[in-house]
């Protein structure tokens, strides 16, 4: 671990900064202490901690920076949808989206500036990569864009700009902390994480301790439509990412989330719904589909209604369990990356 100069005190994960209180002398219990101050109380500068000595502050202060993110602006869609766009250290720009879903408030966090991966679908993979975020500037999504809803915030979806399994270490500190009782503590089942489909990643992820759901994104049942759509089909097939997802449910034991957008004529024909139907026969898997969000990046048109309706029925009548995902957010550009490349382009004009 590198405990260089201003490394980001929400990069450290309990037994790192345990560790550290440890390696410097102090007490376990000022790392407990330290904790709290961060994840519970959400101070905004060292020398709130009033319970711990000034020589530990100082320490804290000398080695560590305490706010990763600055907030630039937000947009409120009439759905309730909230989308924050926030500033790194680096000036990177990156976006958080707060939706209001019937079980309660859930967040979309971003896991790095720009994805790699490429999607021609998607506004975020126009941008290439410029770098992974850390624990820390993911964990600071949450915290900041509930100080600026002032709701607390109950589920975390990993679905915003990047492949989090291309961030995987990083992901994974991430999930420990908000998980931890004494971080914030959310559910692992309340957290999901939704990759491009790395394949050994999925099967790594399938040993990761915590209950976290996983979902996939597959789009298209064969590797002719899929490869149209994503690139990393090339590299992980359709029938080599379904072995991965076999293999997860096997080892992890859980069910999977299976995510298909639905572009018109592209991937949403009755022919289409039932050979993904029989392509996922015996797996322990639910198909959420999703009304595609059109974006200038891409030529692609949503499914009209009565479309993704046929599709949903097709799936239904081969038993395989779905839903169709309400849309939203659609009047501020909800989808993942959307707010950020606008953003950008308006200011480059
Ligand atoms: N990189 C990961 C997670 C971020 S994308 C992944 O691809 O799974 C999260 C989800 O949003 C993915 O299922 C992705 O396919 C979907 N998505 C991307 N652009 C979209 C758009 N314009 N409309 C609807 N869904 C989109
Ligand atoms: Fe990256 Fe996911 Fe967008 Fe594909 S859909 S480009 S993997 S963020």
């Amino acid at each position: 671990m590198d405990m260089g100069e201003n490394m980001l005190i929400y990069d450290l994960s309990y037994e790192d900064l345990s560790q550290y209180i440890l390696s410097k002398g102090f007490k376990r219990y000022r790392a407990n202490q330290i904790f709290e101050w961060l994840y519970r109380h959400r101070v905004k500068s060292f020398d709130e901690m009033t319970n711990l000595p000034t020589e530990i502050i100082t320490m804290l202060e000398s080695e560590f920076k305490l706010n990763p993110l600055e907030f630039v602006l937000r947009h409120q869609a009439s759905d309730g949808t909230l989308k924050c766009l926030y500033q790194l250290h680096d000036g990177h720009l990156i976006e958080t989206v707060l939706m209001d879903q019937h079980y309660g408030k859930s967040v979309c966090v971003t896991t790095q500036v720009g994805c790699n991966i490429g999607c021609s679908f998607c506004a975020s993979g126009q941008l290439k990569k410029k770098r992974d975020l850390t624990s820390g500037e993911i964990i600071a999504q949450i915290i900041e864009t509930e100080r600026i809803a002032k709701e607390r915030i109950a589920y975390v979806v990993v679905m915003g700009i990047g492949e989090p399994f291309d961030n995987y270490q990083h992901l994974k500190t991430f999930l420990m902390t908000i998980n931890h009782p004494k971080g914030l503590a959310i559910g692992a089942r309340h957290i999901t994480v939704s990759t491009s489909g790395i394949v050994p990643k999925i099967k790594e992820y399938a040993h990761f301790p915590l209950q976290v759901n996983l979902a996939v994104s597959l789009h298209a049942p064969n590797d002719v439509i899929r490869t149209s759509l994503m690139k990393i089909n090339k590299r992980y097939p359709v029938g080599e990412v379904l072995d991965a997802i076999r293999y997860y449910i096997e080892h992890a034991r859980r069910r999977v989330t299976i995510e298909y957008i639905l572009i018109d004529g592209i991937n949403d024909s009755v022919d289409v719904a039932t050979e993904l139907a029989s392509r996922l026969k015996g797996l322990n898997v639910y198909v959420n589909l999703i009304p595609y969000n059109e974006v200038i990046e891409a030529p692609y048109r949503r499914s009209p209604r009565e479309q993704m309706v046929l599709f949903y029925d097709t799936l239904k009548k081969h038993h395989v369990q779905v839903t169709l995902r309400k849309e939203q957010g659609h009047d501020i550009n909800a989808a993942c990356g959307q707010l950020r490349s606008t953003h950008l382009k308006e200011e480059s004009v």
